[in-house]
This record gives structure tokens, sequence and C-alpha cells, in this order.
């Protein structure tokens, strides 16, 4: 079990910036995220688009933001446990116990809930049956590219995810990538990549081809792929690859006694707290009059929600209102070394 004073549920750039909140008035918090990096909505779509209307900041990309308030709470340490969903959050005593879909279990006296639309999760093939495949045979992810060496390796989809690992494995393992349009969505350059990974033997690729059904006991032994005009191929592989691209679920969130409202989180304006005492929700996730759903809304909300977590942790001390620019301990905290 961690104990900790808070903990943090979404990576994003909301949940980033609370970690600055809680760390500057001495909170240590925990940040757990369902998806396999940090930076929530700003890395998983859209990277590479600049940003205009963060403060100070003229322009930045998604990813560059994402950096830029890592480097930021790097003095408070704060742990992160990537892949791993929050499953349930149960009162003990006065505390909340927090569990993760790896079976973590976390216990703090607050909760922030930074979960963005919810979380991202995979689209998955449409066939019955088919989980008994995943992670095994069945991936829609690529966790450790050296799992795929020298086997066969069948990849569906269309966009830059399926051409960059098909050209990406291509290197090391037998691959087929199979789509059903006979265009691909990606960027120009990496299907244009991949076309000639084809001409030189180094990739084999279908389209407009769909999967149809899978042969195999515990691990998928063949595939068979269908045409729209109704032919089939049969393909022996060792695995399948899926990127059709991630669906946002609120997921468990949804089964926390929470208030709900349009699949976001009604929360008071002094202090961000939910209808549970010791919940508070930040970010995309909340909703209350006037919400605007820009990231600079959700530092303001992470800020004051901070100081709530405060009186919760340490019920004994009395919060005082400090500056950065001035108060030492803060300064101590983010390891400021030289003051004047
Ligand atoms: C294309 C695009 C452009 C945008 N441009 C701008 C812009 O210019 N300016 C601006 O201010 N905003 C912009 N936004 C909006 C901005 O990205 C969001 O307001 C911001 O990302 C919200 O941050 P967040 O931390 O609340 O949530 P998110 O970024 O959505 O992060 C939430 C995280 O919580 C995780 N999560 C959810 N539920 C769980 C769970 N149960 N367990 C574990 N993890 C969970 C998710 O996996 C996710 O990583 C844009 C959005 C898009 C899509």
């Amino acid at each position: 079990m961690i104990k900790t004073d808070v903990v943090v549920i979404g990576a994003g750039p909301v949940g980033l910036f609370a970690v600055h909140q809680l760390g500057i008035i001495g909170l240590k918090a925990e940040v757990i995220d369902n998806l396999d990096k940090i930076g929530g909505q700003c890395i998983e779509l859209y990277p590479d688009k600049p940003i205009y209307d963060i403060p100070a900041i003229p322009e930045c990309t998604g990813e560059s933001l994402t950096k830029n308030l890592l480097e930021q709470i790097k003095p408070f340490k704060a742990n992160f446990h990537l892949n791993e969903r929050v499953q349930a959050v149960s009162k003990e005593k006065n505390n909340w116990k927090i569990t993760t879909s790896k079976k973590k279990v976390f216990l703090s006296s607050s909760v922030i809930i930074a979960g963005g639309v919810g979380s991202f999760e995979p689209r998955k093939f449409l066939i019955t049956g088919i989980e008994k495949f995943e992670n095994n045979s069945i991936f829609y992810s690529v966790k450790d590219k050296n799992y795929f060496k020298n086997k066969k390796v069948c990849i569906f989809g269309g966009g830059d995810s399926a051409l960059d690992w098909a050209i990406e494995l291509s290197k090391i393992s037998e691959v087929i990538l199979v789509h059903r349009r006979n265009e691909f969505r990606g960027a120009e350059h990496s299907s244009s990549v991949a076309r000639i990974l084809e001409k030189e033997g180094k990739l084999k690729i279908k389209t407009p081809f769909q999967i149809n059904s899978i042969e195999g006991e515990n691990k998928i032994r063949a595939i068979t792929i269908k045409r729209e005009d109704g032919k089939t191929e049969k393909i022996p592989t060792d695995c399948v690859l899926g990127f059709f691209g991630l669906i946002m679920k609120l997921g468990p969130i949804a089964e926390w006694g929470l208030n709900l409202e349009k699949k976001t989180i009604p929360v008071n304006t002094e202090n961000f707290q939910t209808n549970k005492k010791g919940i508070f929700a930040i970010g995309d996730i909340c909703s209350y009059p006037g919400k605007l759903k820009l990231i600079l809304s959700g530092f303001h909300e992470g800020a004051l929600a901070a100081r709530a977590c405060f009186k919760l942790a340490k019920p004994e001390e009395t919060y005082r209102f400090e500056y950065t620019t001035t108060s030492k301990s803060m300064q101590k905290r983010l390891g400021v070394k030289k003051n004047d």
C-alpha cells in the first residue's frame, strides 16, 4: 500500500500543474494515468500542434508544454504510475483508498481527479472471443518491440501508428500491413516509405482487407482477412497488432458515487471539491457555471484544489498564503539554491 498526501488521477497538463501547486505547499503526490505516457490530450492528440493561449508563452506545442511542466515539477519527485487505470475509490476511515487496474493500492486524505475526458482506450477488433488472445498474441500498443523479433506479425490500421510500426518492425520481423482502404491516412512520407519497402520485398501490404476470423487455442495460429467483394485469404501469423485509434471513456470514474452531469463532475468553485469530501475534480472533467475547457482554467482550478488538500492532509497546521517570489519554504521545496 502506498501512503501519500494526494493521489492525482490523470497526467494531463492539469494533473501535472496540480503536482506543482501541491509541491510548493509541501504536499506529496502520486500520479496515476491509464496511458503509457505523460501529457494527456496534449501528447496523445496533438503533440506537434501549436498552442497560443498559455499565459506568458506566446507559442508552444503539446509536447513542449508537457516537457516544461515536467521540468517545473521535477523538484517534487512525484511518482508516476503509467499504464494503470484507477478502478475504484472507496472510503477507509479518514482516508481514500484508491485501487488501480494493476491492483496497486494507495491511501491518501485527498484525491484530485484530473481525468480530462476520461481514460483513453484503444479501439479494438470486433470479433467474438478475441479477448482471450489479448496481450499474448493480440496487442493494441507496442511496449517492447523485441517481443516481435523474428515473428510473423500482422498489423491492422491505416494511420500513423500502423505505418510507423509496420516500417519499424519490418526491420526485425516478417510484417504484413492490412488496411480496409487502399489509401493510408497517415503521413504521406510514411506511406511512401511503406510502399518502397513493399517493392523491396521487406514488407507485405494487403488492401482493402479487414479481419474476418482468427484461428488458435491459447495463441493465434492464423487469421483470415476478407475483401469487400468477399474474397478471403488465410495468413499464418504469430501476432496481430491493431491500431484503430483511441476512444475516450469516462470509465470507472462513473462508479465512484460522484454526482455526474453530461459525463463531467460538478464541483464548487471555492475549492473544486465534488459532492464527496476530499475528492476534487479539475480540468476538462469538472463542470461549473462558466467553465472553459482550457488548459489555463485547469491550472487555476488545481491551485485552489491543492490548498483545500492541505487542510485535509495537515489538519493540525494552519495554511498560510505565500508568494514563490518571497517564500523561503516554497523556494526550499523548489530547490532554489541562492536567495538574496
Ligand atoms: C486538437 C486539440 C487542440 C487543443 N488546443 C488547445 C489550446 O490551444 N489551448 C487550450 O487551452 N486547450 C486546448 N485543447 C484542450 C486541452 O488539451 C484540454 O483542455 C486539456 O488537455 C485538459 O487537460 P486535463 O489534464 O484536464 O485532461 P487530459 O489532457 O484529457 O488528461 C487526462 C488524463 O487522465 C487520464 N485518465 C482518465 N481517467 C483515468 C483513470 N480512471 N485512471 C487513470 N487515468 C485516467 C487519461 O488517460 C488522460 O491522460 C485542445 C484539445 C485538442 C483535442
